[in-house]
């Protein structure tokens, strides 16, 4: 059916368009999800959609995830880890906000480049196509060309989706935020109410003094969206408790919303539990009410009832040390850390990990070091940037292939343990990276030409570094009989996600096969090594990609279940 909805033009005009021509080529029956945040941030927004999507797909629907970050920043990949934690990398190369990470755990789906934008990339458009002309002489404004600008986001790239959901980074209230609200206002507005609801994420705190959840704060924030136009349908509130009754009729009388609608979202001590504690408390039941869809079929959740009898039960232990930069940070290793458990679910095993910093190693003795590793039974050493904690990487990569010790090596993990075997089995003192130094033998190098798409790819040291290296999935080329290859259940050929700069030399790598290693992993023009990996080792593999970014606690990376499978054999020994 094709209904007549208001457009402000680009001109700045009014005027009825259909409502088809709006929604340009999006399945009429999509439906918009908007979720927001208020009171604090770091409420967990991002894994809180990702299990809000898990179970309306858990229904049967299609469902697609998509993330908004007001900041300017034209993407995550500039930003320090510290700052902003890990950059997830898409299938198609985009570096991401680490939320897509959990979007894809949870629906088990990739997302898309076209699935994230922040604030400086609609800037950056609108900017361009007011250079280019594309505004006919209009004054630029907020509104419409940057909400239009993000609507024209809002709708792209969709087919048949059932349900999109958006997250709007932030806080509500935050200044960057207020333009994304004023454009999926509008959209709602403009596709139709019915068809968009706003799910509104905050925080009961527990006054232990009092014995009570304070609710003013939720009140506050649901008035900072009424300010923005948006009467939020559904609130997930945080909370250490449960909501006695009267709480709840109060959240519910001042902020507009059926009592149902407050949604508990009680701290979780694992994060999948969350998709079957949401279920609980009706929240996939009230969205498909809202819709109109209260005969949707039954939620199929398996899934995450297998996982969190695993979870609640498990059979072994094993500790792991990941050797690396960011370690106060788990933000900052957020797909790593998850993958690394789900190579323990897949063994009914917990993972302790032991996070060391790779430049607390570096004027270690060799005892001390020993004494540091003494009680685990894998050594990780994942991606990074930069030399520091370099020197500490390659101790530790030392340690392990002298002693037997389960290692995996991840992007610069690979590349420090060549320099590592360069130095020790090769004997080139100077072995090095010209990413840490000009004064070295380089083993790794800057990569400056290389195919992707059919297209040549160039770059040099002075080529600007945001958004230019090698990204997103690869192949590679596995060789027969490798442990690679076994893990990867006899694939000839495999694809995984890559964000680096720099590569290992095929030379050096060769040369390193005449002192035990294996080459099992290359590009498939032969250039690259991509895995390599110890022959006469309980398992030493190291691998140039990023095997975390597709590991789902349902489907569990194999590279991470062979490496626990390794570890778990370590403390049979014990
Ligand atoms: N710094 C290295 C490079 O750019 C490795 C990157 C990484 O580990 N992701 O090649």
């Amino acid at each position: 059916m094709v209904k007549n909805v208001l457009k402000v033009d680009i001109a700045g005009r009014v005027d009825m368009i259909a409502e088809n021509d709006f929604a340009n080529g999006v399945a009429e029956m999509t439906r918009y999800i908007f979720i927001t945040g208020g009171v604090v941030s770091s409420l967990g927004k991002g894994m809180a959609s990702a299990a809000v999507g898990s179970l309306l797909q858990a229904r049967g629907y299609k469902v697609r995830m998509r993330k908004m970050d007001p900041y300017l920043n034209i993407d995550p990949g500039t930003m320090s880890p510290f700052q902003h934690g890990e950059v997830f990398v898409t299938e198609d190369g985009a570096e991401t906000d680490l939320d897509l990470g959990h979007y894809e755990r949870f629906i088990g789906n990739f997302c898309h480049k076209t699935d994230s934008v922040s604030g400086g990339r609609i800037y950056h458009n609108v900017l361009t196509k007011e250079r280019r002309g594309d505004y006919l002489g209009a004054t630029v404004q907020m509104i419409p060309h940057v909400t239009d600008e993000i609507k024209l986001f809002i709708e792209s790239d969709l087919t048949d989706e059932d349900f999109v959901l958006y997250e709007i980074g932030g806080t509500v209230g935050d200044i960057e935020g207020t333009i994304f609200l004023e454009a999926a206002r509008q959209f709602a507005n403009q596709v139709g109410k019915n068809r968009c609801l706003f799910l509104h994420l905050t925080l009961l705190p527990y006054i232990a003094t009092a014995g009570e959840l304070k609710t003013k704060p939720t009140q506050h924030s649901v008035k900072q969206l009424l300010e923005a136009g948006i009467q939020p349908n559904i609130l997930l509130c945080r909370s250490q408790k449960l909501l006695s009754d009267s709480e709840r009729g109060k959240i519910a009388l001042f902020c507009n919303i059926a009592p149902q609608d407050v949604i508990v979202a009680l701290d979780a001590d694992s994060i999948y539990k969350i998709p079957l504690q949401y279920h609980e408390e009706g929240l996939d039941d009230r969205i498909l009410h809202y819709f109109g869809m209260d005969d949707a079929p039954a939620p199929d959740l398996t899934r995450w009832t297998n996982i969190v009898s695993v979870i609640g039960h498990w059979e072994h232990t094993v500790r792991i040390a990941v050797v690396g930069k960011y370690c106060d940070l788990l933000e900052a290793y957020k797909s790593l850390n998850e993958a690394i458990c789900h190579g323990g679910i897949a063994h009914k095993t917990k993972v302790d990990v032991k996070w060391i910093e790779s430049d607390t190693l570096e004027d270690k003795s060799d005892d001390d070091i020993a004494r540091i590793f003494s009680d685990v039974q894998g050594i990780l050493v994942p991606g990074g940037f930069g030399v520091r904690g370099v020197e500490g990487k390659i101790r530790a990569e030392r340690f392990a292939r002298e002693n037997n010790i389960p290692f995996f090596g991840i992007c610069l993990g690979m590349q420090t343990a060549v320099i590592e075997a360069a130095r020790h089995l090769l004997g080139i003192e100077n072995a090095g990276s010209t990413e840490f130094t000009k004064d070295c033998t380089p083993v790794v190098a800057l990569m400056t030409e290389w195919e992707q798409d059919g297209r040549k790819q160039i770059r040099s040291e002075k080529t600007d570094v945001g958004g230019t290296m090698r990204l997103g999935a690869y192949p590679c080329v596995l060789k027969e009989g490798s442990l690679a290859s076994k893990l990867y259940g006899g694939a000839a050929q495999i694809a995984e996600r890559h964000r680096h700069r720099y590569e290992v030399d095929m030379t050096v790598a060769r040369e390193l096969e005449k002192k035990g290693f294996v080459v099992s992993g290359v590009s498939p023009d032969g250039l690259l090594p991509e895995i390599i990996e110890l022959a006469d080792h309980p398992f030493y593999l190291a691998v140039q990609f990023h095997p975390e970014f597709k590991s789902r606690a349902f489907d569990p990376h194999p590279l991470f279940k062979g490496f626990i499978a390794a570890a778990l054999k370590q403390t049979a020994l014990l």
